[in-house]
């Protein structure tokens, strides 16, 4: 089963989370963005192969964003740090960029 280090709370399964989206991605700007640009961020969406920087919420934890590096061919987690700490891009989880 897929283990998941939370900074603040250690080692649990990934069934205490909550899959937050795609942390590469940047949100169009409010109110100054096409109906195109808004339709590419909410419905188109890569899928690579390898590390991908992901949201995930510890849900069942201690309820915070975390800024997740995982091997999408391995599903390895290579790096978890907490979002509001994670400096431009990461934020406050998603929707926050
Ligand atoms: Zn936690």
């Amino acid at each position: 089963m897929l283990r998941v280090h939370c900074p603040l709370c250690g080692e649990r399964p990934y069934t205490e989370f909550r899959y937050g989206g795609d942390a590469s991605r940047a949100r169009p700007a409010l109110g100054t963005s096409s109906l195109e640009a808004w339709h590419d961020y909410l419905f188109l969406f890569d899928n690579p192969k390898g590390p991908h920087r992901e949201f995930w919420q510890h849900e069942q934890g201690c309820r915070q964003w975390l800024l997740v590096v995982r091997d999408t061919a391995t599903n390895v987690v290579r790096e978890v740090i907490v979002a509001r700490n994670a400096g431009p891009g990461g934020g406050q989880g998603p929707g926050s960029r």
